[in-house]
């Protein structure tokens, strides 16, 4: 039986997770999870799956532990922050899902990474800001790092097999294209974005996320993240990423390479099958996904993302450009900005601004190591949170 630690249970990826590990039950094991604060929805997945282990906020621990033991439970609770990277470097665990929102993800994952597990990364946010850092790791404790964000998850399928042995370029590959679905505003101009709602931003046409990444998949942020990712789980620069607008979400993204061959994967807008392919690769196992069916999915379309109108990709070119905690900043201010959007105390098309001027305000440092990304992670944050205030309210 493979042992897994589920960071984020509670969440969409979470859910997600753990219906595939149900379909699986002869394979996989819950180990251990986490949860922050649905911690009700926490108690529930204890009660159905049983792990040895459950990490919750410090806070809550006691009430949880009270509440475990009433229901005749015998799950172990851990507090806090250390409770996060113990049940991700546990000797009994192999296999780490990273599915926490955010910059709060990146202490535990990076924790997995330097034990040497194998890491289904989601949380994209811990990959962005720790860069070169968090790749040295997976090199130097030789930590087994698949992608779960599905294009991604994707372009590693499309990839030739052991891709990882040589750079892409001797690998015949031309560049990799990186499908968005250009989020509910797709179209919308820039004047027209001014009045949205965080109820509109959070409806997402395909897919069924966090709310962090729906606010994100609205803005291009997400896109913008995610052509970092790819940057560093590939080794490319961004010259060597194209971002295309596919607004069915069929194709989740695909690789061109030198000889005209172009290799996509496809499949419906589910997170349950690139979750099911990492977790099992290179064997497969059933997701409870149903093939895609051409037909019924009709035309498929490409177009242009609008830089103009979603100017947060444009933000992450450069921040990648910029390098050292460039990323990380940006990332930070993202974090608050959408925060703030979703409290009605900034404007959508005031995401990108604000993010721009934490930019402007902060000279990138070189990342020697994790203490100066994480001092530099709260400083973007107050500097965004002081920025705030020059903002006129939505
Ligand atoms: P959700 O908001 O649905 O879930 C986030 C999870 O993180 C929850 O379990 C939440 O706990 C936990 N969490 C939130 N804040 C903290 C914190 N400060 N400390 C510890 N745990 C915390 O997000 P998603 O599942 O949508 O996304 C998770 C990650 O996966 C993100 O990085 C996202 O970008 C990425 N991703 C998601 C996709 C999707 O389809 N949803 C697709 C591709 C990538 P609780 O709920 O108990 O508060
Ligand atoms: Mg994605």
């Amino acid at each position: 039986m493979i042992q897994v630690s589920l960071l984020g249970a509670t969440g969409s990826i979470g859910q997600s997770t753990l219906d595939v590990l149900a379909r699986n039950r002869d394979r996989y094991q819950l180990f251990a999870v986490s949860g922050y604060r649905r911690l009700n929805e926490l108690l529930t997945i204890c009660r159905e799956h049983q792990p040895q282990f459950a990490a919750v906020p410090a806070p809550e621990a006691a009430a949880f532990r009270k509440q475990l033991r009433e229901a005749g439970l015998k799950t172990q609770v851990l507090e806090g922050e250390q409770g996060l990277v113990a049940i991700a470097t546990h000797p009994d665990t192999q296999v780490v899902v990273a599915a926490i929102v955010g910059a709060a993800g990146l202490l535990p994952t990076l924790a997995a990474v330097q034990s040497g597990k194998r890491i289904l990364l989601a949380n994209k946010e811990a990959l962005v800001m720790s860069g070169a850092l968090f790749m040295q790791a997976v090199q130097e404790h030789q930590a087994t790092l698949l992608p779960v964000d599905s294009e991604h998850n994707a372009i590693f399928q499309c990839l030739p097999d052991h891709f990882g042995s040589q750079p892409l370029a001797e690998q015949g590959i031309e560049k990799l294209l990186l499908t968005a679905s250009g989020g509910p505003f797709r179209g919308w101009s820039a004047e027209a974005l001014v009045g949205v709602t965080p109820a509109q931003a959070v409806a997402h046409p395909n897919w069924s996320m966090g709310q962090k990444i729906s606010v994100d998949s609205a803005t291009l942020m997400n896109k913008g993240l995610e052509l970092i990712e790819a940057c560093w789980l590939f080794g490319l620069q961004p010259e060597k990423i194209e971002v295309v607008v596919h607004p069915q979400s069929i194709i989740h993204s695909l690789v061109s390479y030198k000889d005209g061959s172009v290799l996509a994967q496809m499949g419906n807008p589910d997170m349950r099958t690139p979750i099911a392919h990492a977790l099992a690769w290179p064997e497969r196992i059933t997701a409870g996904v149903k093939p895609q069916d051409l037909i019924t999915a009709g035309a498929l379309s490409f177009e242009q993302p609008d830089e103009e109108a979603f100017p947060c990709l444009k933000l992450a070119r450069q921040a990648f450009k910029a390098g050292g905690t460039a990323p990380a900043l940006l990332n930070a201010a993202n974090e608050v900005a959408v925060e703030a959007f979703l409290q009605k105390r900034l404007g959508f098309t005031q995401i990108p601004e604000l993010i721009a001027e934490v930019l402007h305000l902060s000279q990138p440092q070189p990342v020697n190591d994790l203490d100066i990304l994480l001092s530099e992670d709260r400083r973007a944050r107050e500097l965004a949170k002081r920025s705030l205030a020059h903002f006129s309210k939505p």
